[in-house]
């Protein structure tokens, strides 16, 4: 492109004003910053020596006071205002227009933070965690209980400096760094009547007299050959190798440092493939979202995921509408048998279908099942409202969520290493997160329910092995315009609709009550 088209966007007549060109670079530059922190947090969580995670916190601090300190920038503040004082130019309707709103979001959020309190929210949550480590392995929530009392009033005032927005009240404030303008009152209207529902369902399910086996969730396959047939898989998604790659990690992730280097990990269990399998989809569908976005656009907003609920929407569509479904097992059965030979050739696809799709209720969120998965978030949702409005105090914690767990999914919890202490969330300070996993399974149903009106024969295909037109269709409805539209606008724009439940519990049922004889 020539400078004097660089001048012009593509898409609006509207000469670019100056100021947009000094913005961009600024935005382009912190980028690069926090890229280059997520390459080394790659490495410390797949590569580095654990006596070298010390100097790696140093060098990780830094990055992050170097992004800081360039996202508050005055003259960051300065160029924003010039360019929303030009109204020809806001009102153009561009993405050069949208990426100006999206910055000033950003731009206010960080200011509002004055540094001595992003420091020592750094370095109280990055001690806490050590606790936490310990604290759960030896399932000593006293241990942990000082540190998280003191988060909790972090986070307070972090709610309180980042001010509760009109009618909501502190949690939204907490919620909207992860899924802008997400508030609690919204999330309530969702998640009461899908818990009644999901409810019933699941104790619908319990009371079946058909079950899915569970057989091949318990049978021996070796590593190595996990590994070239999970690789094989999320190629075969779409996951383009060239532009990313697959390594194994405790807690699998999927990294983002550009649209051409993704890092996704996953982990192994010796005993159960898919375990490896549905982790290493889920972070690939994650993954296929940064690949689609849009080059020319990194570093800006146009060049950025939506939000968390959004990215959680394609991973789970992955894992669950395309990874959980008849037709992939169609085809997944012969890849399996043919990399595996002759260990996995007595399974049919029926029975390697239905080991993917049982239920049964548990005690961690991460193991859970598609059916009870969002009862865990539930819990979590509604306890952490609490802890932040001041309703709940840090000690009643661990009762608590024994009482609501028994509520919703029927199980004893018999130790906070298997309740209150098992996710990393809290301990990272990140409170407002969790409804944004549900609010993505959510996307997910609406999404693909979409997909399958507008593609003919697009489950069909997923049993002959051809994922190539969902992705192609995220990537132009979706992934293509980074953070131009909000959720809510996106999935208007999508589906035709505003989000609702009805798909995925449509989904769900759909699925589930033929495999449970319901
Ligand atoms: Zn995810």
């Amino acid at each position: 492109m020539t400078n004097a088209a660089a001048a012009f966007s593509s898409l609006d007549p509207h000469p670019l004003p100056p100021a947009y060109g000094q913005l961009a670079s600024a935005l382009r530059e912190a980028n690069l910053l926090r890229s280059t922190g997520a390459v080394l947090t790659w490495d410390q969580e797949t590569m580095a020596p654990p006596r070298g995670i010390e100097h790696r916190s140093r060098q990780l601090a830094l990055l992050a006071r170097l992004q800081h300190e360039r996202t508050t920038d005055p003259r960051v503040g300065d160029w924003l205002g010039e360019l929303e004082a030009d109204r020809g130019f806001i009102e153009s309707g561009s993405m050069e227009a949208a990426n100006v709103r999206e910055a000033r979001r950003d731009y206010l959020r960080e200011t509002r933070l004055p540094v001595e309190h992003v420091s020592e929210f750094a370095e109280v949550v990055s001690n806490a965690q050590q606790a936490w480590i310990g604290a759960r392995r030896d399932s000593d929530f006293p241990a942990f209980e000082p540190w998280l009392t003191n988060i909790v009033a972090l986070t307070r005032d972090r709610a309180a400096l980042l001010g509760t927005p009109e009618g909501g009240e502190p949690w939204d404030a907490l919620a909207d760094a992860f899924e802008p303008g997400c508030t609690a009152a919204h999330v309530t209207a969702i998640f009461t009547p899908l818990r009644a529902r999901l409810v019933a369902f699941i104790a619908e399910i319990a009371g079946a007299s058909r079950r899915p086996s569970d057989e091949f969730n318990d049978h021996e396959l070796p590593l190595e050959t996990q590994q070239l047939f999970v690789r094989h898989v999320i190629a075969r998604l779409g996951f383009d190798l060239s532009r990313g790659r697959l390594d194994t990690s405790t807690h699998p992730f999927c990294g983002s440092t550009h649209c051409h280097d993704v890092r996704l990990t996953t982990r192994y269990d010796l005993r159960c493939v898919n375990d490896a399998l549905g982790s290493s989809i889920h972070e690939a569908g994650h993954g296929m979202y940064e690949q689609g976005l849009p080059e020319r656009e990194i570093g800006l907003p146009s060049g950025t995921a939506v939000s968390l609920g959004i990215h959680e929407s394609q991973s789970r569509m992955w894992e669950n509408q395309v990874g959980r479904s008849r037709g992939f097992w169609q085809w997944c059965t012969t890849a399996m048998r043919s990399h595996f030979a002759p260990s996995c050739d007595r399974f049919s696809v029926d029975e390697l279908y239905g080991a993917a799709n049982v239920v049964k209720p548990g005690l961690i969120r991460v193991d859970a099942d598609e059916a009870t998965y969002n009862l865990h978030v539930m819990v979590r949702f509604e306890l952490e409202r609490r802890l932040v409005s001041g309703a709940l105090s840090v000690g009643e914690l661990p009762g608590e969520w024994n009482r609501l767990i028994k509520e919703h999914l029927g199980v004893t919890v018999p130790n906070d290493r298997l309740g209150c202490l098992q996710d990393v969330h809290w301990s990272m300070g990140a409170f407002g997160y969790f409804p944004t996993y549900t609010l993505g399974t959510l996307y997910a149903a609406q999404f693909h329910e979409a997909a399958r009106r507008e593609i003919p024969g697009l489950e069909d295909g997923y049993s002959r092995g051809e994922f190539e037109p969902l992705l192609r269709w995220l990537n132009a409805g979706i992934h293509a315009h980074g953070r131009r539209y909000s959720s809510a606008e996106l999935c208007q724009r999508v589906t035709g609709a505003t989000l609702s439940a009805e798909p995925f519990m449509a989904h769900l049922e759909g699925k589930l009550r033929p495999l449970y004889g319901l």
